[in-house]
């Protein structure tokens, strides 16, 4: 099968058809999309080696259960249901797991890509396919409300207007929150105020302005001390950047404030699947662009350009 590999550098390549393990399943991929969390993977984020990839929708052409023939959407942590954390409800943390083109498990920038028969999900057969591709990191926008109460009469700060910011803005704009989204680029401003989302220029933000919940989504390691910078004491902070370069943090800031930090990371399948079925959350807006998948090294090229939002994959 033809698939992109990462070993230092991405090249497109021929390798063998995965073979199904237990409980595994193979999936045709019909589309991919790719995440700054691919990007991150080409400048050695997890030291990552092997086919990148994990936002898809693919339809199932092995074993005999219930997904045979049906196009699916799947989660892309893999595990072991034994261990303390998968006992108490914390799968997507298991100690053992392996992560769909992040971690230990071949991804889905390629023809084909196993996962156990329990990551995935039915989506409705004529769905259309650039909408379930955002089924992953729309599960991580939904994430935050599975973590921290936020009431309609708090302040948000939002900072970051990518692919993810703006997921995460739609989301609290749909909750109703008091939530405004900060970018430093105008083209990602205007961007989210066409999608009706209260955005503005983050030099347009003074020192004194603060709020009650920031979340950082800036993709940048900077980005984690400027949303402390506009946090009211006793505030919560929501983390969702992940950087191969780590940041440097004040921690004092932390204590002297009482911050409280939340790290977010993957989120639940079913409730971002209801937003996208029900036409709630609609991220169309939010394609930049769709590559076949001949082309997925232009494709790249172009994701990583700054102010570019989702590369979408035909393949
Ligand atoms: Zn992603
Ligand atoms: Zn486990």
């Amino acid at each position: 099968m033809k698939a992109l590999f990462f070993d230092g550098s991405l090249k497109l390549t021929e390798l063998p058809v995965p073979e199904p393990g237990k409980d595994e399943v193979l999936i045709r991929v019909l589309y991919s999309a790719i995440c700054n969390t691919d990007l991150e993977i080409t400048r050695g984020y997890m030291a990552f080696k092997g086919i990148p990839g994990h936002e898809f929708m693919g339809e199932v052409v092995s074993g005999s259960g219930k997904f045979y023939g049906k196009k699916v959407v799947g989660e892309i942590n893999c595990y072991c249901g034994e261990c303390y954390l998968c006992r108490n409800a914390r799968m997507r943390h298991c100690t053992s797991r392996t992560v769909l083109g992040i971690y230990a498990h071949d991804g889905v920038f390629a023809d084909y890509v196993v996962l156990p028969e329990r990551n995935l999900h039915l989506i409705p057969q004529d769905f259309p396919a650039q909408l379930a591709v955002f089924t992953e990191p729309l599960a991580a926008a939904v994430e935050i409300f599975e973590q921290v109460h936020i009431s309609p009469s708090q302040k948000v700060y939002i900072f970051g207007a990518g692919k993810l910011g703006l997921l995460i803005s739609l989301v609290f704009k749909m909750n109703g929150c008091d939530a405004t989204t900060y970018d430093t680029n105008e083209t990602k401003v205007n961007k989210a105020r066409s999608m009706g989302i209260c955005a503005g220029l983050l030099s347009t933000l003074n020192d004194q302005d603060k709020a009650e919940v920031c979340v950082d989504c800036t993709g940048s390691a900077g980005g984690i001390s400027q949303a402390m910078t506009h946090l009211y004491p006793g505030g919560k902070l929501v983390l969702k950047t992940t950087v191969a370069n780590s940041s440097k943090i004040d921690l004092n800031q932390i204590v002297i404030n009482e911050f409280e930090i939340i790290g977010s990371r993957c989120g639940p399948f079913t409730p971002a699947l209801n937003l996208l079925i029900k036409g709630l959350v609609d991220p169309t807006p939010i394609i930049a662009k769709t590559f076949d998948f001949t082309d997925i090294l232009a494709a790249f090229e172009f994701a990583s350009k700054p102010d570019t939002l989702k590369v979408l994959i035909k393949h």
